[in-house]
């Protein structure tokens, strides 16, 4: 039951002088109802970029967001409008997000105020009041400011707002990235606790495999705006393909002792390139160990090499010269 399809999408900035910064170019996923799906990938790379396209906070440059059958570009008027109580965002820095000068109160009923949900104050401060503690704070916080939080509970202020017009689909862009390690876990438990309750789904982004792998279903891994592989949480941590994510899960450490033995240890190195003007073929190609003389000439195609594992690589193209090149990196 998918509830978001996105089909081709690509998102490229006019910065003038000629000059076109390539955010996000050509990505297809899905999110199933309920889901959540973990979007990956180092700082710069298109996943925000994702997010806020998703949101129609950024208008498309070509391809479709699908939600819920509707075409988010497309809608106007009222529909458009409507679509924010479905779709809601919470945000890194939870701070930055909340206005400084507004009570806790008027922070999280300033939605349900624009989207006129209840018909009487009263009811819009019960409203408050019950999602606060579904956050795992309480009613006398309503009329105290951001401030006077710590890190962990603006958060959880961010989520309540994010919650105030009862959305069904979150975009949780870094949510827990500016927090100290000891509340990230309490913040991602609350997140699955809410998802639970409320048969939310999340898009859930992070610049770290670890963070995403607890809490997603599957997770997509983007690299200079192109998304290189896409698989289930666990597939992807016993059976990485793409070189970067090998890279990237070479750079943490893995309980698991069988899939640290087999795995291929691969140390990132040179500069991410600009996504003014990436390389030509692949996008890793000058990073990635493995590169070949087909990389620089030809895109690698987005295939589905196993079911449901989803990886743009030449190593994994049905050609016949690499065949070889294929045996000494799958495990
Ligand atoms: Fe490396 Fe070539 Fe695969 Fe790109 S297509 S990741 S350069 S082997
Ligand atoms: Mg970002």
């Amino acid at each position: 039951d998918k509830v978001l399809q996105v089909n081709n999408l690509t998102k490229h900035f006019n910065l003038g002088k000629n000059r076109i910064l390539q955010a996000v170019t050509n990505v297809t996923f899905y999110i199933n109802k309920g889901e959540t799906f973990g979007l990956v990938g180092e700082s710069g790379c298109g996943k925000s970029t994702i997010g806020r396209t998703i949101m129609g906070l950024y208008e498309r440059t070509s391809g479709e967001v699908i939600y819920d059958g509707e075409n988010v570009h497309e809608l106007e008027g009222k529909r458009k409008f409507n679509l924010r109580k479905e779709m809601q965002m919470i945000f890194q820095d939870p701070y930055a997000s909340l206005n400084p000068r507004s009570t806790v109160r008027e922070v999280i009923s300033e939605p349900m105020e624009v989207h006129k949900m209840y018909k009487n104050k009263k009811e819009q401060l019960n409203e408050v009041y019950q999602l606060l503690e579904e956050v795992g704070l309480n009613r006398d916080h309503a009329n105290r400011y951001p401030h006077e939080f710590s890190g962990g509970q603006r958060q959880r202020i961010g989520i309540a707002r994010a919650l105030a017009l009862r959305p069904n689909f979150i975009i949780a862009d870094e949510p827990i990235s500016a927090l100290d390690v000891s509340v990230q876990a309490q913040v991602v438990n609350l997140l699955k606790e809410l998802q639970q309750e409320k048969g939310l789904t999340f898009l859930f982004i992070a610049h770290d495999l670890s963070m995403v792998k607890q809490i997603s279903d599957r997770i997509g891994v983007m690299y200079l705006g192109n998304m290189v592989e896409l698989t289930t949480s666990e597939d992807l941590y016993k059976k990485p393909l793409h070189p970067y994510t090998q890279a990237l899960l070479s750079a943490i450490p893995i309980p698991d002792p069988d899939v640290e033995e087999s795995r291929e240890r691969i140390i990132l190195e040179g500069e991410l390139p600009s996504p003014i003007n990436p390389p030509s073929g692949c996008v890793f190609r000058t990073r990635c160990p493995f590169a070949m003389e087909v990389c620089s000439q030809k895109q690698p195609e987005w295939q589905e090499v196993e079911t449901n594992h989803h990886v743009a690589c030449h190593l994994y193209q049905d050609d016949v010269e690499n065949q070889h090149k294929k045996e000494t990196i799958v495990h």
